[in-house]
């Protein structure tokens, strides 16, 4: 019996019994009887579990059902016209790189999206690709604190990376990867539109900009599409040289400065 039936079977029983009692009683034989035409039905087809990891299941149940990426002849994802959300959507359902395979979130980016300061990075590590959110790792501590000393919250500026999936043991993006991730990344700073871009290390030097050498051109103004950039060492590095905390702060407080704020000890 399917189970449409079976309640209409309680329900015909409860008004049979309604004008002899104030409460109904079904008696336990009809429970049985029911119970046991239930077990004897057909069971409706079970819905397959998700195998999208608990935290990117999380990641997609906020945010808007999206077509999966297309590839345009290129082989870039398509994503002129795309509002921030509808970019999320469709990053994080990305399948474009390699990267995708081992990953266990997409690492979008987060922050305000009208930010006057936005930091770009590299890629994910290993407690940003657990948690699904960028820089919060050590190094993302350090990038706390550094924002921090520029008078601003976290939630202040926006925060993003080269690539969104992580590259395995933590190497740099290759360039197939990069090159297949940089549109997201580069409509998240269209849409954005931030005054001022600081670049967090080699990789998104060379990747944004097209330059090497970050120590040579570290704390030097650049531009990219109009936006004043700031290319500086990686929170990373600087845990592994602390000594180059003081260049680092030299470049930050140029950027305060251009944004106008004081600094204050
Ligand atoms: S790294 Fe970027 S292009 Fe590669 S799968 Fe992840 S979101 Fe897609």
């Amino acid at each position: 019996m399917a189970a449409k039936c079976f309640f209409d079977e309680i329900i015909e029983c409860l008004d049979a019994q309604k004008d002899k009692r104030k409460t109904a009683f079904v008696q336990p034989e009809t429970i049985r009887e029911l119970f046991a035409e239930k077990t004897d039905a057909p069971k409706p087809a079970q819905e397959k579990p998700s195998r999208l990891p608990v935290s990117e299941q999380r990641q997609t149940s906020d945010v808007p059902v999206i077509k999966p990426p297309t590839a345009s002849p290129a082989g870039k994802v398509a994503v002129e016209n795309l509002s921030l959300n509808e970019l999320r959507a469709v990053a994080l359902n990305c399948h474009l790189c390699k990267l995708h395979s081992k990953r266990n979130t997409v690492v979008f980016g987060e922050g305000n999206p009208h930010a006057e300061l936005m930091f770009i990075g590299e890629g994910p590590g290993m407690d940003e690709d657990m948690q699904g959110r960028p820089f919060v790792g050590a190094a993302g501590q350090l990038l706390d604190k550094m924002i921090a000393a520029m008078q601003y919250k976290r939630e202040d500026v926006y925060i993003a990376n080269i690539v969104k999936c992580r590259p395995p043991n933590n190497r740099n993006p290759e360039q197939d990867e990069a090159e297949q991730c940089l549109p997201y990344l580069k409509r998240q700073i269209e849409l954005v539109s931030p005054k001022v871009i600081v670049l967090l290390g080699a990789v998104p030097l060379q990747r944004l900009l097209g330059k090497t050498g970050i120590m040579k051109l570290r704390g030097q103004w650049d531009e990219y599409n109009g936006i004043k950039v700031m290319p500086t060492f990686h929170p990373a590095f600087l845990l592994r040289s602390p000594e180059a905390k003081k260049d680092v702060w030299r470049d930050l407080q140029a950027v305060m400065q251009f944004l106008g704020k004081v600094y204050k000890k």
